[in-house]
């Protein structure tokens, strides 16, 4: 299978992303969690990063495929993958579709209330990038990770200044890609959030679900 997983910022992409890819055995590239390590490891393209991400505006195109293709070059033949937070513009998808071909898009609706309620309360591992939200999905001590007992902190382009210039991108720039891959004719499999306090486990088992009814998993 091979997938991108679309939706806004806060929609749950990293989330649903990783538990699938723990019950399927697929890859996952998150290219937001990527550029978050090269600003920690890596001083020369961190820079070039660093202020586009802290603004909540897109990476530069060059480096933003460039970094695609090395990680989707890594994948073995044949192995599965989900795109988390790629493709962003119509010219990523069409960079995408040079050297890829996408089976299923997993489409995540989640109406803007529910956004910025949820990034504002969003908490991730320093260790293993692992999403909590200090409402509705709170780890079992507070402050450390469930899964690897990291600490928790919070994104700093999750406040609310930030957060509306990354909607207003995903807007402008992101949402338009979904009429370009309908006119392509690519599949997609919509899982709709409506409140707060849904935990995201049924949400990926229906995924699953459809995901092997429609034979791409
Ligand atoms: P979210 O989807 O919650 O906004 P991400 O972790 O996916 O968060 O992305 C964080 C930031 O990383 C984005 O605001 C942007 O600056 C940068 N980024 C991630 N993916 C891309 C991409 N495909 N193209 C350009 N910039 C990107
Ligand atoms: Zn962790």
């Amino acid at each position: 299978m091979k997938a991108i997983m679309f939706g806004p910022p806060g929609a749950g992409k990293g989330t649903y992303a990783s538990r699938l890819k723990q019950k399927l055995g697929v890859e996952t590239i998150a290219t937001g969690d990527i550029f978050r390590e090269l600003i920690k490891e890596d001083p020369e393209l961190g820079r070039k990063v660093r202020d586009y991400v802290e603004k909540g505006l897109l990476v530069p195109h060059e480096v933003v495929v460039e970094v695609l293709k090395q990680r989707l070059s890594k994948i073995p033949e044949g192995k599965g993958f989900i795109l988390d937070g790629y493709p962003r513009t119509l010219e990523q998808a069409k960079a995408l579709e040079a050297v890829t071909k996408i089976d299923v898009i997993l489409l995540l609706d989640v109406p803007d209330w529910l956004i910025i309620e949820r990034l504002s309360s969003r908490r991730i591992c320093r260790n293993c990038g692992a999403v909590y939200n200090t409402r509705f999905l709170k780890p079992k001590v507070d402050g450390v990770c469930d899964k690897c007992g990291g600490s928790l902190y919070q994104r700093s382009d999750d406040n609310p200044e930030v957060i509306k210039k990354r909607l207003q991108v995903y807007e402008e720039q992101t949402k338009p890609l979904l009429k370009y891959f309908e006119e392509k004719k690519v599949p997609f499999v919509v899982s709709k959030t409506t409140s707060l306090d849904q935990p995201p486990e049924p949400i990926v088992d229906k995924m699953i679900e459809e995901l092997k009814r429609r034979k791409f998993a």
